[in-house]
């Protein structure tokens, strides 16, 4: 379903390596979203592109299925305010394309019904994630995966255009939005601005490529994202084939987990990954299935560390995230511990790890009723983005850019 895709560019900085290797992202979905992709085709279709104009950087393809047609007017609507909201606070070069579907998640889906129909897991309100992800050598000689939209930036003659999305996103019309000009919103609805903003920061490159990828029920590992020669989207794919033979070539952070570091010791988990990838500089070419490199790792003396950075991922406010001011004047191999006030702390209080919300978000507790909310793993039904801006405090009162709050901010400064 998901196809290879090479492009062939001349990125100047970072440079593309590997013979411009090109790779595609795709995060293993959930179930639900999964299940029910056939069944919404069959539903009428209002399809938007909403063109960019001077202030609006983004460029969305919309599809919105419903009958109702109030209702997609206010999702475009309210999609089109992310954008221009997103515009004004990132620094952008050239336009970003996005494509997103917004259609009932449950419709003729059994599973939906019932008990099932509180399940987080059935019940999602939507995603959205970076269509490609791009190998780069980074200034530290490290090859890390760039989001699209990020790697468009870089080089203005690199443009893949408006049939390569940036980013791609979904978005459940069986939950109960609230949108801008509705009555007060009610304790059962969910504001729909704050929903698209959060999901495009991480489209943007808000997002870990630290979890799970093993194919195992309760893995006791995770590592950065394992890629192989053969078959870029191996692992991305739902129920992939474990037992497939592939040519193992090592582990690769995104661009976000450049900038990762333990509070406590204050290094960068950066050196976790190349010290990973010693498992892979022993001269042998490592083929075979996924189990056959599982089997092999699990016996290395790398695995201890895979699963300490599975312990260290489930005990809160022991990651964080630097910004390039800090880097210039923190040393990290001498100054130790960090004050966690100078971090953005990422999420990582779940005692069992779970690839969608830990290290992909910021930690609930301490940025609850700061200008920072927006990252947090929910936003409550009942809670607008407006009403958090106010609770936050010093970003301008009344100004919907305040939803991208300063750390954001610094945290897209630092990785573009
Ligand atoms: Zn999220």
């Amino acid at each position: 379903m998901i196809q290879n895709v090479v492009v062939k560019t001349n990125c100047d900085s970072p440079n593309l390596v590997d013979q411009d290797l090109v790779k595609r992202l795709f995060r293993k979905p959930s179930t639900g979203t999964k299940t029910t992709r056939g069944a919404h085709l069959t539903k009428p279709t209002t399809t938007n592109i909403l063109e960019n104009n001077r202030e609006n950087f983004f460029i969305f393809s919309i599809s919105c299925q419903s009958d109702d047609s109030k209702l997609c007017g206010k999702v475009i609507e309210t999609i089109q305010e992310a954008g221009n909201i997103l515009s004004s606070v990132l620094v952008l070069k050239t336009p970003i394309f996005v494509n997103l579907s917004i259609y009932d998640f449950c419709a003729d889906d059994p599973l939906c019904n019932g008990d099932y129909a509180f399940d987080p897991v059935f019940y999602l309100k939507g995603y959205a994630q970076p269509t490609l992800l791009y190998l780069l050598r980074d200034d530290d000689g490290v090859e890390r995966l760039y989001p699209q939209s990020l790697a468009k930036q870089f080089n203005s003659s690199f443009n893949p255009g408006i049939n390569s999305p940036d980013i791609y996103g979904e978005f459940n019309l069986a939950l109960n939005y609230w949108f801008k000009n509705d009555p007060p919103i009610e304790n059962n609805q969910y504001d729909f601005l704050g929903l698209v903003l959060h999901e495009m920061c991480h489209g943007l490159g808000f997002q870990t490529s630290w979890s799970t990828w093993s194919p195992d029920d309760s893995p006791q590992y995770i590592t950065p994202m394992l890629m192989t020669v053969e078959d870029y989207e191996y692992l991305w794919e739902d129920n992939y084939d474990p037992n497939k033979q592939v040519t193992w070539i090592g582990f690769r952070e995104y661009i976000f987990d450049k900038y990762l570091v333990f509070t406590k010791s204050g290094q960068y988990v950066s050196n976790k990954t190349a010290a990973l990838n010693e498992f892979f500089n022993n001269g042998d070419v490592i083929k075979g299935s996924y189990y056959d490199f599982q089997q092999k790792f699990i016996s290395s003396p790398q695995y201890a560390i895979a699963k300490e950075m599975m312990n260290i991922s489930t005990q809160p406010q022991t990651l964080g995230l630097v910004n390039w001011n800090l880097t210039s004047y923190h040393n990290t191999s001498t100054q130790g511990p960090f004050n966690i006030s100078d971090l953005f702390v990422v999420d990582t209080t779940s005692s069992v790890f779970d690839p969608y919300n830990s290290i992909n978000h910021v930690d609930y507790t301490i940025y609850t009723n700061t200008s920072d909310f927006l990252m947090r793993f929910q936003i409550l039904p009942g809670e607008t983005v407006k009403g958090d801006i106010k609770l936050g405090g010093k970003f301008p009162k009344g100004q919907l850019t305040g939803a991208i709050g300063p750390k954001l901010r610094r945290f897209f400064e630092t990785i573009g």
